[in-house]
Order: structure tokens, then C-alpha cells, then sequence
């Protein structure tokens, strides 16, 4: 496997983007090519495929201290149309595992996952009649 592989993903993945996935031993870091990467986060995804970036100790440390800061900032959700918290790529459920990323709040995150829960919750009542 070529360095470059590292870096691409072969066709749609379905882990989304800040996913940590293992790197080789040896590959070096993205950013400070003298140190050695310890993860590679999954970085822009779309329904053909993910980048990557090989990082360091520090830089997942600076990144993970960066995702927690993002939280407590607005940003604009793509399904209420609005200015919601914790806004994050994610996917409609109905459009599959390779369906597009849309970011989307905590909120609408949250009555996605409830609604899905009572779909379910009806499935099985009809499962039992
Ligand atoms: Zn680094
Ligand atoms: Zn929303």
C-alpha cells in the first residue's frame, strides 16, 4: 500500500467524517512530518467516498479540544432550516448508509432518533399480533 492510500477512501464509506481509523506503523503525521501519526480522521465524506488525514498524538488532542469548543456554537441545520447547537454532518436514515451528509442540530438529531424509535416500537407491536 502506497502512502497516498492512506489519504482516500476506495468507494462510499459508511463511518462519518471525525472517525478515527488505525494507520500503519511508521506513517508519519500530516502536519509534523517528523512525528508519527497515531490515528487517521476521517475528514470530508460524501456518497463516493472519505479523506483522510494521518495525525499525531497533539493534533488529535487540538482537534478533540476544538470538537468540544464547536458544540457550544451555533450553526446553521440544514433540516429545520435554522440556527441550531451541536451541528453535525449527518445522515437521513431513510436515504441509507451512503446517502448524502447533511448538518443537522442536536435537536433534530435527537427527534430523528426518537421517531425511528417509535417506528420500530410499532414494528414489533405488529410483529406480535
Ligand atoms: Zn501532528
Ligand atoms: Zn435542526
Amino acid at each position: 500500500m502506497s502512502a497516498e492510500d492512506l489519504h482516500c477512501s476506495f468507494g462510499p464509506v459508511i463511518s462519518m467524517p471525525g472517525a478515527l481509523h488505525s494507520v500503519p506503523p511508521g506513517t508519519p503525521c500530516d502536519r509534523h512530518p517528523k512525528r508519527l501519526a497515531v490515528n487517521r480522521l476521517q475528514g470530508e465524506t460524501d456518497s463516493f467516498g472519505a479523506e483522510y488525514l494521518c495525525l499525531c498524538q497533539r493534533c488529535i488532542d487540538e482537534i478533540r479540544a476544538r470538537n468540544v469548543e464547536l458544540r457550544e456554537i451555533e450553526q446553521y441545520c440544514e433540516w429545520h432550516r435554522g440556527m441550531g447547537l451541536d451541528v453535525r454532518p449527518h445522515r437521513d436514515f431513510e436515504e441509507g448508509s451512503a446517502g448524502r451528509l447533511y448538518s443537522v442540530c442536536a435537536a433534530c438529531r435527537r427527534q430523528e432518533s426518537e421517531r425511528l424509535t417509535e417506528e420500530l416500537a410499532d414494528d414489533l407491536r405488529e410483529w406480535d399480533a
